[in-house]
């Protein structure tokens, strides 16, 4: 099997050197397989390994090849969802459960991260969700109010002049600060998660395809080019690259990918990344076609938004993005991008990941949008839970219907039809 590259991200140009993980190349019998390398699949042999489960992963190109050693690194604590939605929406328990789930993520994120001693800059400079509208705005305040009523009085709100002074720009209305929020370099997140498996005993695999599943009454065996893994338990951590090779479920239908693109400046002056976020927070933005920002290393601002929506990379992107750019940071006008990349995330109809079982040998976890940095920590360590017979509560996330989408083949035209309607709103403020 051919392995496709890493993207050029400024994760990749900036990583520590990737340890070598040969491909299977014999029958392996195990406890527990993994297929996926990203965060999902490495956190759940992190809990597995740390029960005492033996288990391997199975990637199918390198270590952190997928979203997870691409992404923006923002591990943020919220939803996609408003808090006083969800609340509305699946009632005040399902809602604190669901911000009780959050915290533990990003703690499980953090105590992973401490206990195999990964050096991957992680810390907690917090993050802003920055308001682009007076609607965004007051939905952000009430989400604070309906927090501080369940006693979580950290979040607080910025107004315009604060706002701007954090997130470098002139652009919002005010915002929204949690400072618990963890930001991190991705790609050395998953390499270091893979090396602290490996020093566990832990078999990980790249250039390993999983490329069908068979169950009989003892086992469940996954095939792949090198040879077949008979396990007790397989866990499906494939997220939005499920669609590589469908292994004969339906979890491909119950997902949409979706690609989002990045862009890095070239390295600024110390004086003027200061400038523009003098505290280095994580911030996002309310538009329903979000952008993002933060520092990335080597001094440089990484800014993110969407991407193709058939998935093609293409220079129009790109463009949009570096324009968006540079209409929120001015004073950038004329400094060069160096780095652009894209990949993909899960979208549901829910907007929540899922995990549940497809048999009772077999668990899976996806579905996280643009928001499985901290989460796959906990969905992960809940598989490693349901791998071991036992059942776990994720809210709606484990209870919520998570069905093939209907017209999953319609998807390409469907996006393209919502796209247009959120240019619209985004335009409108709305
Ligand atoms: C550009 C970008 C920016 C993002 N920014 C953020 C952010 O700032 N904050 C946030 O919270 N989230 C962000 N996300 C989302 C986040 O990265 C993902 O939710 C998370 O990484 C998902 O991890 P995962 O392990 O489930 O999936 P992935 O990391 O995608 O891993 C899945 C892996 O499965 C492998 N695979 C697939 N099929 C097979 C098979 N049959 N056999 C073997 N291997 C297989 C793939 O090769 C892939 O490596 C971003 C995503 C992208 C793309």
């Amino acid at each position: 099997m051919i392995l496709a590259a890493h993207p050029h991200s400024v994760w990749l140009t900036s990583a520590r050197a990737a340890r070598v993980f040969p491909p299977l190349a014999s029958d392996l019998q195990i406890e527990v397989a993994i297929i996926g390398g990203g965060f999902t699949g490495l956190a759940a042999a992190y809990h597995l390994t740390r029960s005492g489960v033996s288990c391997a992963v199975l990637e199918a190109h390198d270590i952190g090849w997928g979203a997870s050693g691409r992404n923006g690194g923002m591990a943020v604590l919220r939803y996609k969802t408003p808090w006083a939605t969800l609340a509305h929406r699946h009632g005040e328990n399902a809602a604190r459960r669901l911000h009780q789930l959050l915290l533990d993520a990003v703690d499980t994120l953090e105590s992973t991260v401490e206990e195999l001693r990964i050096d991957c800059s992680f810390s907690r400079p917090g993050h802003i969700t920055a308001a682009n509208s007076r609607s965004a705005l007051a939905m952000l305040d009430a989400d604070m109010h309906w927090l501080a009523a369940m006693g979580d009085r950290t979040p607080r709100m910025l107004g315009p002049e604060e706002a701007a002074a954090l997130a470098g720009t002139r652009c919002y209305m005010g915002g929204y600060l949690d400072p618990r929020a963890g930001g991190l370099h991705p790609l050395n997140y998953a390499r270091g998660l893979a090396d602290g498996l490996a020093g566990r005993g832990v078999r990980v695999f790249s250039g390993t395809a999983a490329t069908a599943i068979r169950e009989d009454a003892r086992s469940v065996n996954v095939a792949t080019e090198g040879g077949t893994v008979r396990a007790q338990q397989l866990l499906i951590c494939s997220n939005a690259y499920t669609e590589l090779f469908p292994l004969g479920t339906d979890l491909h239908r119950r997902v949409v990918p979706v690609s989002t693109s990045v862009i890095t400046t070239a390295p600024l002056p110390d004086a003027l990344l200061r400038a523009l976020l003098p505290q280095g927070h994580l911030v996002s933005d309310t538009r329903h076609l979000l952008n993002y920002f933060r520092i990335a290393p080597g001094n440089r601002l990484l800014f993110g938004g969407r991407g193709s929506l058939t998935g093609r990379e293409s220079p129009e992107v790109y463009h949009g993005l570096e324009r968006r750019l540079f209409e929120t940071f001015p004073a950038l006008e004329g400094v060069a991008v160096d780095h652009r990349w894209s990949g993909k995330v899960a979208v549901t109809l829910d907007d929540f990941p899922h995990i549940g079982r497809l048999s009772p040998r077999i668990a899976y976890a996806l579905g996280y949008g643009g928001r499985g940095v901290a989460l796959t920590n906990l969905l992960g360590k809940m598989l490693a839970t349901l791998a071991r017979a036992m059942d776990v509560d994720a809210g709606p996330m484990s209870s919520g219907p998570f069905a093939p989408i209907p017209l999953h083949a319609l998807r390409i035209p469907a996006m393209k039809a919502v796209a247009g309607y959120y240019r619209l709103l985004d335009a409108l403020r709305i």
